[in-house]
């Protein structure tokens, strides 16, 4: 455990729901944890009871990536859990592959309707027709401009253009659009939509102050920083000023919230959480900052000042995203300034150092 980690409190201790089963967090909420092919090996999905003028039903809270593994999981917490009532609706919290991979499986099996913000939706239509950014030859130019340059992390960036419908293969024809502040009636609970930037084009987290719970989604994880990059379709992007002025919208939560992540074990400690997350990006940016101060640098220059550990390929490209995500801060900040060199690449001077 890291010693920021120490400061959450984490209610359940070690226990974790097995494969193909529950663990109930809060009366009616159920814990479900599906593995991932990623070095993030798993993502935690939520399934809430959900009865209806008397009917009992369920309501699930994203769905894991589409392999055998995952339907088989999924089938199994079908059978045993749902006890032969329906699965009335599929919420998703952003259309991330690990987030909205099943839900076409889960609403297709049950006539669920599936829930998201339009922007979200939107997304994914066009990601599973493989115009997504998370990789091909548009990835790749952008990552070029920002100082990738070497053959073999270029042509993987190129291959990735089947990244997101290898694990999204379709999405369901039809959607019902989630608002910021939309209140959903969930068990006769109310659900309050919190939308959230920087990670994905439009993230619900979903807050229920009855029982004190925050489905965080990806904005507010343990243990991990929820990555922040930026993609070629939209170039120019501050994602990470975004970031962190939508996690500040859970600041008005009350301190024994129980955060349900998407990903590590449900916590206690949001405001501890949200100060340690806006405090890692402001020495991120203090070193790049610095950085650039000594002399105009790339995207590409500053990998290893963000990241201290040696990358592999596969990182290098995502790390890419991010490293020019904290570059954009400081630049439509005024902190920095940007020009291309004669190679095209973007580098990123200290503002300060000669008057615009
Ligand atoms: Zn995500």
């Amino acid at each position: 455990m890291t010693p920021q980690e120490q400061r959450l409190h984490y209610p359940l201790g070690d226990q974790l729901p097995a494969p193909g089963d529950t663990l109930e967090v809060a009366p009616g909420v159920f814990w479900l944890r599906m593995g991932l092919p990623f070095a993030l090996d798993h993502i935690n999905l939520w399934l809430l009871r959900d009865e209806r003028d008397g009917v009992m039903g369920w309501t699930a809270v994203d769905c894991g990536i589409d392999n055998p593994l995952t339907r088989q999981h999924w089938q199994a917490v079908l059978d045993k859990h749902l006890q032969g009532a329906p699965l009335w609706r599929v919420i998703v919290t952003h259309m991330h592959p690990d987030h909205l991979g099943l839900g076409h499986w889960l609403c297709d099996q049950w006539q669920a309707t599936l829930w998201i913000s339009f922007t979200d939706y939107q997304a994914a239509q066009l990601a599973t027709l493989h115009r997504d950014s998370f990789g091909g030859e548009g990835a790749a130019q952008f990552f070029q401009s920002h100082g990738l340059h070497d053959p073999a992390s270029l042509d993987q960036v190129r291959a990735r253009s089947t990244y997101y419908a290898g694990m999204v293969p379709q999405v369901p024809s039809q959607f019902h659009r989630l608002q910021d502040k939309q209140k959903l009636l969930i068990n006769g609970q109310t659900w309050q939509c919190i939308s959230g930037y920087g990670h994905a084009p439009e993230h619900m987290a979903l807050y229920q102050a009855e029982q004190g719970l925050l489905i965080s989604g990806d904005m507010v994880l343990p243990r991990i920083s929820t990555n922040v990059s930026v993609y070629d379709a939209e170039p120019e992007a501050d994602n990470l000023r975004l970031f962190l002025e939508s996690i500040d919208k859970f600041k008005p939560l009350p301190s024994d919230t129980l955060t349900l992540p998407s990903h590590g074990k449900p916590f206690v400690g949001l405001h501890e959480r949200i100060a340690q997350l806006h405090a890692h990006h402001r020495d991120r940016l203090e070193e790049v900052l610095q950085a650039c101060a000594q002399t105009a640098c790339s995207a590409h220059d500053v990998l290893p000042v963000l990241f201290k550990r040696p990358l592999d390929l596969h990182q290098t490209t995502f790390a890419m995203g991010e490293a020019v995500a904290h570059l954009h801060c400081l630049w439509h900040a005024g902190r920095l300034k940007r020009m291309q060199d004669a190679q095209g690449v973007w580098r990123f001077t200290s503002a300060a150092a000669s008057p615009l």
